[in-house]
Order: structure tokens, then C-alpha cells, then sequence
């Protein structure tokens, strides 16, 4: 199975769905420790990169790279808060790793190059370590996971499964941690006990991964 535009579109479709479906959830979380806006943040966020892949106008994607790169680009114009960015930029990476047309298309390791791409994208820009209760700690289990499934010779299905598995672990684990970036980190140690939402929503993402793969 091959990293192509059918799937890249799923991809987002599914993130689109998963946000569309728990955004209720996210923004409690940010309500916790935040200022309960991250389920709306990627709501309007996922509800653009819909409407940018729908318009009646939009070119047909020029491959699979093209409409990660596009679904980043439209997140970091319409969603303020720092999960805009951290995601744009994220998929603009993974959309950059991808071949691009002419090239062989991506297989199960290529996107785990993809992935790990996004991964330093958002760790260039946020500046987190893990541990430090964001994106990070879903993402690096989550890549780590990928990398294994793939080391081991899964496939695509295999491997996105493994890593949205890392992911939700991932974000679980953000339980006990205290906050060290972003606006969490401003209640300190009251920030422990509250699961990370950005965390979460990169489970979220990755879990949608598995299921377009699936399809
Ligand atoms: P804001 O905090 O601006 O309201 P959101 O609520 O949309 O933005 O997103 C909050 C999430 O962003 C946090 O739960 C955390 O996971 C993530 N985040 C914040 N700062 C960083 C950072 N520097 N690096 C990685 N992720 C971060
Ligand atoms: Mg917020
Ligand atoms: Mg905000």
C-alpha cells in the first residue's frame, strides 16, 4: 500500500470527523488547564481545510504531499491560539517530506519519515522536550511506535495503528506531568492530574491515520 492522494485526503477527512466529533471534550480539557478554546481552535480549523479541499474551484491536489501541505497551510491562517501553528507547520512538513509527483510514492517507511518530519517541525517551533505535557508527548511515542511496527515489517496498516496506540498512550501519560510549555504552564504544579489537550488532539489525529488506512 502506498502513500497516495486518496489516502492523504481520507487522512484529513478522518482528522476533520475526529475533531468535528470530539471537540466537546477537547476544549473541557483546556478548560482544566488552559483557557478552553482548543476544541474550537481545531474545530474552525478543520472546518476550513473542509472547505479549502471542497471548494468548487480548488485545482485537484497535485499529490499527496499537496493536500497535507495545503490542510497545514489553511490551520495556520485560521486558527490563532499555538495549536494552529504547531499543527500547520506540522503537516506543511509531513506534506514537504512526501514525494512529490514524478517521485515514487511513499510507502509504510516513507511516512514514518513524514511523521518524523512534523515531529521536529512542531519541536522547532514550540520549543518542548518531552515531558514537558504538550503535543510532543503524544507525537514521540507515537513516531516511536510507528518506527518499530515498520522495523518489525508491518505495513501502512500495521504501523499507523501502532502509532496511534503510542499516541493515546502518549497522552495519558501527560496525566501526572506538569506543564512547562504553553499556557498550562502558567498554573505550575496545579497543572499535574489534568491530561494534556494537545496530547489528546494529536491522538486524535494519528487515530484518524489508522482509520483512513483502514478504509
Ligand atoms: P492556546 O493555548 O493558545 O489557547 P490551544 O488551546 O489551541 O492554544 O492549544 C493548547 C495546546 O497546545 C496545549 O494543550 C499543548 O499541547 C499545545 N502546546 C502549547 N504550547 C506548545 C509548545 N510550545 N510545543 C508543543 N505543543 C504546545
Ligand atoms: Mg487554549
Ligand atoms: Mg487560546
Amino acid at each position: 500500500m502506498d502513500v497516495d492522494t486518496r489516502l492523504a485526503e481520507a487522512w484529513v477527512r478522518a482528522m476533520a470527523a475526529a475533531v468535528e466529533k470530539e471537540h466537546g471534550r477537547l476544549t473541557e480539557l483546556d478548560s482544566a488547564i488552559g483557557d478552553g478554546d482548543h476544541g474550537s481552535n481545531l474545530r474552525r480549523g478543520f472546518t476550513a481545510v473542509l472547505a479549502a479541499l471542497d471548494a468548487p474551484d480548488a485545482p485537484a491536489p497535485a499529490g499527496p504531499g499537496a493536500v497535507l501541505t495545503k490542510a497545514g497551510s489553511t490551520l495556520i491562517s485560521k486558527v490563532g491560539g499555538a495549536s494552529g501553528p504547531l499543527y500547520g507547520k506540522a503537516f506543511r512538513a509531513i506534506g514537504g517530506a512526501l514525494p512529490q509527483p514524478g517521485e515514487a510514492p511513499a510507502d509504510a517507511a516513507g511516512l514514518g519519515e513524514a511523521l518524523a518530519a512534523g515531529l521536529r517541525a512542531v519541536r522547532e517551533l514550540g520549543k518542548a522536550e518531552p515531558g514537558d505535557k504538550t503535543i510532543v508527548d503524544a507525537w514521540t511515542p507515537a513516531l516511536d511506535a510507528y518506527r518499530a511496527a515498520v522495523a518489525a515489517g508491518g505495513g501502512l496498516p500495521e504501523a499507523a495503528a501502532a502509532a496511534a496506540e503510542g499516541a493515546e498512550r502518549g497522552a495519558l501519560d501527560t496525566v501526572p506531568l506538569q506543564a512547562r510549555k504553553g499556557r498550562a504552564s502558567y498554573l505550575g504544579p496545579r497543572s499535574i492530574g489534568h491530561q494534556d489537550p494537545g496530547a489528546t488532539s494529536t491522538a486524535l489525529l494519528l487515530r484518524a491515520l489508522a482509520e483512513a488506512v483502514g478504509r
